[in-house]
């Protein structure tokens, strides 16, 4: 069975060509998706009754199972879904002043192996299809009656290793006549793949890119992430500074600040040396434990004054609010508990 929420709704008229129906009955078949939120064929009551039924009989057209959902004091919801294969993925919602933002999984697992992520405790499995990040989206609107008003593909898995169907998504759930989230409202993060940065410039889209910098040096940085290894930090920011030149955006810099490993003032003049001239912003990450690293959360006072030391040197800076403290476990710890558990390995 072919996911309905592959297509985008042009590639869903010429499915609808290939199969000897008209193209406006794709047209159809995509607003009642996204636009009246329907989930079953037999429902699409403008569609012929022999239409309904060839339709639910060759596509599938089902939201995620919730396997699990925790809710937190401040409005965060983990969720835990289980995708046709029986794959765990996870999506946060997170509700801020300016709307509702869901963070969306876009691989199964991640090859990255940044050493201080959850996500990377777990070796990439497979790729998630356009259609299974669209239903990550879906999923949580029909679950929480509401809209999800941004989208920041920043769950478990690296999007430039997965380039085409994270663009394809993007599309989707950007089309007017699908869910219409602004480019403006939508962030993909890298951790700093340059092929795809390059390609991505060129795409000439409206969509924020972010970069996990996480480090003012190389050899903080080859210690931390080894992509590092493959792509040196001097040609990172060769490659971000052709993307602000191409693109005329702002970068966003993620900066987890690890106690006694990246937090001192010394890394806050390095790192502010190093973005010197390029049009970016600094979004500081309290960093969230996970058990198997030993890493640690940087003091408040230490995160204090790394901040005031960007802006001392006239970098912006923000520092991002944690979101769910009270049900915690870091991003991408949900699933990871739960296959360890399913594996026979607690670890
Ligand atoms: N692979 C992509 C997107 C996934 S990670 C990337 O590297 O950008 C999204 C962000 O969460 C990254 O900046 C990542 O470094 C950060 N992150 C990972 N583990 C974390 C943790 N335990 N605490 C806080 N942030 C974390």
């Amino acid at each position: 069975m072919k996911l309905i929420f592959d297509y985008t709704q042009e590639q869903l008229v010429d499915e609808f060509l290939d199969i000897n129906e008209k193209k406006f009955r794709a047209t159809q078949v995509f607003e009642w998706i996204y636009r009246k939120n329907v989930y079953s064929f037999h429902e699409m009551n403008n569609l012929s009754l022999d239409l309904r039924k060839k339709l639910s009989e060759n596509y599938d057209i089902d939201l995620l199972k919730i396997k699990e959902k925790q809710v937190s004091r401040d409005g965060t919801i983990k969720y835990l879904f289980e995708l046709k294969d029986g794959g765990l993925i996870e999506s946060v919602l997170m509700v801020h002043d300016y709307g509702r933002s869901l963070c969306v999984t876009s691989q199964l697992g991640c090859n990255m192996g940044c050493r201080f992520c959850a996500s990377g405790l777990l070796k990439k499995q497979r790729n998630l299809s356009s259609g299974e990040m669209v239903n990550q989206v879906l999923t949580v609107m029909n679950d929480t009656h509401d809209k999800v008003t941004h989208v920041v593909i920043m769950g478990t898995g690296e999007p430039f290793d997965n380039y085409n169907e994270v663009m394809n998504f993007v599309y989707i759930i950007n089309h007017a006549k699908g869910l219409a989230i602004g480019a403006r409202h939508i962030t993909v993060s890298t951790c700093g793949l340059i092929p795809q940065m390059k390609k991505f410039a060129k795409e000439g889209l409206q969509i924020n890119l972010a970069i996990s910098l996480h480090a003012s040096h190389d050899n903080i940085r080859n210690e931390l992430m080894p992509i590092n290894k493959t792509y040196p930090m001097d040609e990172l920011r060769k490659a971000m500074k052709d993307y602000i030149n191409a693109t005329n955006r702002r970068l966003t810099i993620e900066y987890i600040l690890l106690k006694g490993v990246n937090d001192e003032l010394i890394h806050a003049r390095q790192l502010a040396h190093y973005l010197r001239g390029l049009n970016v912003y600094v979004n500081l990450i309290p960093y969230n434990a996970v058990d198997e690293h030993g890493y640690q959360q940087s003091k408040q006072s230490d995160v204090a004054a790394f901040k005031s030391e960007l802006l001392r040197l006239k970098i912006n800076v923000t520092q991002r609010k944690e979101h769910g403290r009270d049900i915690d476990g870091a991003c991408g710890q949900l699933r990871a508990k739960k296959v360890g558990e399913s594996n026979g390995n607690h670890r």
